[in-house]
């Protein structure tokens, strides 16, 4: 049985734009899936349908057999996800970003968590300066921590790796293969064929709001 099993996933926004068409994925725990596609695809829409931010049209998304929206509050928690922007408050520490993100899961107040993740993200010695003190890499690395703030075994990455320069990237995708290590699925979003190539398990191709090919790594970029 897949982790999260998509069905006939169809999204119309209110303007008419067709973002997806009719989408079937199957997602297997553990693995590092990327989403591969060019702007416009469909990728963001499909992930934010999948972690609850935005409702699908047709189509249903079951999280090990059941139905997420009949069991949505204990499906949420399992979930983080990063979205591509930067949702934090410029005058709060990084510490309390973290903390303060676990609590909004209704997770009890646990600094030893918190700090323990910092830790892995390499932010500990950061955990005091606000995020306006912080450079864009250390910014994305809060943003992964406080995905993680509330221990989700499921994570979703939109374009982690945009606008980011060389050894920033390296630097993501070697923690993304952490979290993998660590017992985590990952889902990505990205348009650069090179970072599905070095970062993931499988890789689906999306264009125009449709699956177009789906497969083991290494078949599909010899197809291409
Ligand atoms: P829904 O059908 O899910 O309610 P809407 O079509 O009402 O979505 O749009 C939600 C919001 O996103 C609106 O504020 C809209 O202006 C904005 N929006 C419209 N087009 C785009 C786009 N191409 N990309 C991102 N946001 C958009
Ligand atoms: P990607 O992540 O692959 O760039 P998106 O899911 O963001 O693709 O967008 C898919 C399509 O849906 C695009 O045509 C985009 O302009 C449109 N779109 C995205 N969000 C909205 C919105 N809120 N309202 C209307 N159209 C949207």
């Amino acid at each position: 049985e897949p982790l999260i099993r998509i069905q006939g996933l169809r999204k119309a926004y209110g303007d008419g734009t067709e973002a997806l068409k009719g989408v079937d994925l199957d997602i297997r725990r553990g693995e590092i899936l990327a989403l591969l596609g060019p702007n416009g695809a469909g990728k963001t829409t499909l992930i934010n349908i999948v972690c609850g931010i935005v409702t699908a049209t047709e189509g249903q998304v079951l999280v090990e057999g059941r139905n997420w929206q009949e069991d949505f509050r204990r499906v949420r928690t399992r979930i983080g996800l990063v979205p591509q922007e930067l949702t934090t408050d410029a005058f709060e520490s990084v510490r309390a970003t973290v903390s303060f993100s676990r609590g909004l899961f209704g997770k009890p107040r646990d600094d030893a968590k918190v700090e323990d993740i910092l830790r892995r993200l390499t932010l500990w010695d950061k955990r005091k300066s606000e995020m306006r003190e912080l450079s864009g890499g250390m910014k994305r690395r809060v943003m992964i921590a406080k995905a993680l703030a509330h221990e989700p075994d499921i994570l979703f990455l939109d374009e982690p790796t945009a606008g980011v320069d060389v050894e920033l990237r390296r630097d993501m995708w070697d923690l993304v293969r952490k979290l993998r290590a660590d017992g985590t699925t990952v889902i990505l979003t990205t348009h650069y064929i090179e970072e599905a190539e070095e970062m993931a398990d499988r890789v689906g191709v999306i264009r125009k709001g449709e699956l177009v090919a789906l497969g083991d790594k290494n078949a599909l970029m010899a197809q291409m």
